[in-house]
């Protein structure tokens, strides 16, 4: 089964791509366009990681992931925030909020992948 990711996003560009680059390589994706979406998402389950942006209106990443580690449905599964490499400070934020990791944004289509497969349970090769 390939794994699923919940992607948490309010930039459609931004979506597209991830989601594009993910289906491409087998995932299966989920779309969130805010934070209480994406939680609410992620708490139903079924996700093997998610993809989150910091910069979400209302509802910001960081507070995101910290309801969603306090939350017992989700706080184990691996997230990556997404952080724009301008904002100092950002990625140590991300990981004090309970972030497994970080990549950074613009998003690079070559590297994306191995990127979050770092993250996904098995390196995420049991695709198909
Ligand atoms: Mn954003």
């Amino acid at each position: 089964m390939p794994a699923s990711i919940l992607l948490i996003e309010d930039n459609e560009q931004n979506r597209y791509l991830a989601t594009f680059l993910l289906k491409s390589r087998g995932y299966s994706v989920t779309e969130a366009v805010d934070g209480p979406k994406g939680i609410e998402l992620a708490i139903r389950g079924g996700f093997d990681l998610v993809l989150l942006d910091i910069q979400l209106p209302g509802m910001d990443g960081y507070t995101v992931a910290t309801v969603l580690r306090e939350k017992p449905e989700t706080k184990e599964i691996p997230i990556v925030a997404v952080t724009s490499y301008a904002m100092v400070g950002d990625r140590e934020k991300a990981l004090a909020s309970g972030c497994s990791g970080y990549i950074e944004k613009p998003i690079n289509p070559d590297t994306f992948i191995s990127q979050i497969e770092r993250f996904l349970p098995a390196g995420g090769r049991n695709t198909q």
